[in-house]
């Protein structure tokens, strides 16, 4: 049966610091390992909304590897684009959280960083509706890059809708080398997630109302949702621009937001919703995303999420 949704990119393991202001560079205590990767965590929401749901990528064959194919599972994924190398370990995020709401990362990308045309397995794109790309993978390395750049080819053959999430990390990627990379997936791209500041950044634009209204002039079919974290998010098309308001939660952890909230986007979109309810959808996903601790914690169901969106009405 086709895929309603793929995605490609980093599997990882999280181990986190047990409680805020535990630097990491003293010894101190860890929690995990959780399972974890932005594509893997877009691609488990996009589960849990009821999508027919795959992410490729590479773990070792060692416990954390088996710990994300364990909740890939249980979640009902398909996981024949999740292979495991039996000579390499499987990528760990070390993790500590600030009062401030700042993050430290120790990235041990591992088995994660290994991306190959082999994993392009036809069975995952024939049929495909959907294939998201995020820029973080994009940054990883020419040999990632290269591969997502054949993935995307073959998502256009199969005529699937082309998502993108620039999510921009300067520290693997300087925006300038960035613009060049993602320029393939940009213009594929007829839904674009970008924040404000990406938009800023991956353009030549000095406004997002002049960046978007050239990315809108490029493809007029497409959908652009500029997230604006606590405030929500925007919604551009070529007919006009409309605010959608975020939801009111305590943050626990950030982890997540923006891949669940992109998961819950593109779920109501193929599932044939307006964009501003899509965009709602969306919303309450990142909101949730970020009132749990560990990267997939706040992912929820769909069932609780429009739970949660009718007790806030
Ligand atoms: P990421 O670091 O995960 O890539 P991002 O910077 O791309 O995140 P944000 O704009 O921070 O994305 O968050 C995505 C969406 O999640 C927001 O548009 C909003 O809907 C929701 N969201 C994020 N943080 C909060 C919050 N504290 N309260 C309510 N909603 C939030
Ligand atoms: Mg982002």
């Amino acid at each position: 049966m086709p895929l309603d949704i793929l995605t490609i990119g980093e599997a990882l393991v999280e181990v986190m610091r047990t409680d805020i202001d535990q630097p990491l560079d003293q010894p101190g205590p860890f929690t995990g390992p959780y399972p974890s990767g932005a594509p893997f965590i877009f691609a488990v929401q996009a589960a849990r909304l009821g999508m027919r749901s795959a992410a490729i990528g590479s773990v070792g064959a060692d416990a954390f590897g088996q710990c994300l194919l364990n909740q890939l599972n249980m979640d009902g994924l398909v996981t024949d684009g999740l292979r495991q190398l039996p000579d390499q370990t499987t990528g760990v995020a070390f993790v500590s959280y600030q009062a401030d709401g700042s993050r430290d990362f120790v990235f041990s990308l591992g088995a994660g960083g290994n991306l190959s045309s082999d994993m392009l397995l036809p069975a995952l794109f024939d049929g495909l509706r959907c294939f998201h790309v995020m820029g973080s993978t994009l940054s990883m390395s020419t040999e990632a890059l290269n591969v997502c750049r054949e993935a995307l080819r073959l998502a256009v053959n199969a005529g699937a809708l082309i998502s993108f999430d620039p999510n921009l990390r300067p520290e693997l990627l300087p925006p300038e080398e960035a613009r060049f990379a993602f320029a393939e997936f940009m213009s594929a791209a007829t839904v674009l997630l970008p924040t404000a500041a990406e938009l800023l950044q991956l353009t030549t634009a000095d406004s997002i109302k002049q960046a978007v209204d050239n990315l809108l002039a490029e493809r007029p079919d497409r959908t652009i949702v500029v997230t604006r974290g606590t405030e929500g998010c925007t919604v551009y098309k070529a007919n006009g621009a409309i605010d959608v308001p975020s939801y009111a939660v305590d943050e626990v952890d950030p982890t997540g937001a923006g891949d669940c909230f992109d998961a819950g986007f593109l779920s109501a979109i193929l599932a044939g919703t307006s964009t501003v309810e899509a965009a709602q959808l969306a919303n309450a996903c990142g909101a949730l995303a970020v009132t749990a601790k560990g990267p997939m914690a706040g992912a929820k169901a769909r069932a609780e999420v429009e739970r949660f969106m009718a007790s806030q009405r």
